[in-house]
């Protein structure tokens, strides 16, 4: 087909993006060139504080020293084996993970999804060979409202339409009950569940914290039924609600923790799945694995961030956030927010509907200088990253009472 074009084709690095790439995202239409710490720079030179903090990957900052230093000092060494042969920086990856963890035994793998696909594979595994459970007939328990990834096993028990619609046929085996609903929960389980799969804290559906209580007697019903209970805590954990885990905000340890986003430092992606030996153990030669699940490069970066975590300083530095946070965003209620749930460094705010979607909030956000991202609907979450200064944090507050000024001003002008 000839089309005859009288405009120029754009040639910007946006432009090349709208015309060549997929448009399965929407992103603002800022162009990042550099960051560090909080702070995004584009390539017309604007600075943004970055309030989103890649969903919580960034949660030590862009560019941390620590971080970059272990991945330079990697990437003069040795950068990929494969897991057919040993490397030196596994091992100390594995159990210094694991010691954080408090289990015995880790699989790493690289994206988020990757490990959630794991860890329904292991249950469904474990259910046939520890359990006891009929091959073929296993049943895991997952909470409406949940987000843990896009593969097709994982939308399939999606409730949100346009992750889930079109993409049938759809894997089979999965029950869906209300999140923060223990009797639900038990109803649900018979002696072919093989495990519970819950995010201790919904990030994707607005930052959703679940009854007090809740996850302490998910965890009781797993254990009365012999059923695993499967923490995704790939964007809940590691520092971002002020504990290492979202789980110890009520001490509960899951059989299984599924992690990714920040453990790989915000410079590689590298996800886990860490448990007991009396769990992990059934996986055996050839019947799982990843080309570059576990690299060296990852590893390595994986190892300094276990390494920071261990002091407890960005665990300490979420929890000091936390008041300042919830201070500002309640006093906004009822002045353009309905509500808002802050856990940690962490927020979920509900716009009023009637002064606009997240998306045009986000847009005039952005327009002041502050990127965030709208999870749903009116709902906008707020994850800057762990290291962010009290006086950034400040400035970003401001920023967004402005913006909700400028769209109440405009629906009172309307
Ligand atoms: C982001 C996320 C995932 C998926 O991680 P990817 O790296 O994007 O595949 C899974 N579970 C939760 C809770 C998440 O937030």
């Amino acid at each position: 087909m000839t089309t005859i074009s009288t405009t120029p084709p754009d040639t910007s690095a946006l432009g090349l993006e709208n015309e060549h790439g997929a448009h399965n995202y929407h992103p603002l239409p800022v162009v990042a060139a550099s960051a560090e710490g909080a702070w995004i720079t584009t390539d017309t030179g604007e600075r943004y504080l970055d309030c989103l903090a890649g969903y919580s990957a960034l949660n030590f900052g862009h560019r941390h020293p620590a971080l970059v230093a272990a991945a330079t000092d990697q990437l003069q060494r040795i950068t990929l084996t494969s897991r057919a042969f040993h490397h030196d920086q596994l091992g100390p990856f594995c159990a210094e993970l694991a010691a954080l963890a408090g289990k015995d035994m880790v699989l790493p793998m690289n994206s988020g999804a990757e490990a959630v696909e794991t860890a329904l594979k292991l249950a469904r595994k474990w259910g046939h060979q520890v359990k006891g459970v009929t091959e073929g007939r296993a049943t895991i328990v997952v909470m409406d409202g949940n987000f843990h990834g896009r593969t097709i096993s994982i939308i399939s028990f999606s409730g949100d339409a346009e992750a889930h619609d079109q993409y049938g046929p759809y894997t089979p085996g999965f029950r869906s009950v209300p999140y923060g609903d223990v009797d639900a929960l038990s109803s649900a389980i018979d002696s072919d569940t093989v495990a519970v799969l819950i995010e201790p804290i919904q990030g994707e559906a607005g930052v959703v914290v679940p009854p007090a209580g809740y996850l302490h007697a998910v965890r009781e019903t797993c254990t009365t039924s012999n059923v695993l209970m499967i923490a995704d805590e790939i964007q809940s954990g590691l520092g971002r609600v002020g504990t290492t885990f979202a789980c110890d905000r009520e001490q509960v340890a899951p059989d299984v923790y599924v992690l990714g986003k920040a453990l790989g430092g915000g410079i590689l992606p590298l996800s886990a799945v860490v448990a007991d030996a009396d769990v992990l153990g059934v996986f055996t030669p050839g019947t799982h694995g990843s080309t570059f699940g576990g690299n060296p490069l990852a590893t390595a970066i994986g190892r300094a961030v276990v390494e920071m975590l261990a002091t407890g300083e960005y665990q300490a530095r979420a929890r000091a956030m936390e008041p300042i946070l919830r201070e500002r965003l309640d006093a906004l209620t009822g002045r353009g927010l309905t509500g808002s749930r802050v856990v940690g460094l962490w927020a979920g705010i509900d716009l009023d509907p009637a002064l606009g979607s997240g998306r045009e909030f986000c847009e005039a956000l952005m327009r002041r200088g502050v990127l965030a991202k709208d999870t749903h609907g009116s709902t906008i979450r707020l994850s800057p990253p762990l290291m962010i200064s009290e006086e950034d944090l400040a400035w970003g507050l401001d920023r967004l009472a402005e913006a909700l000024e400028e769209l109440r001003g405009t629906v009172v002008a309307d």
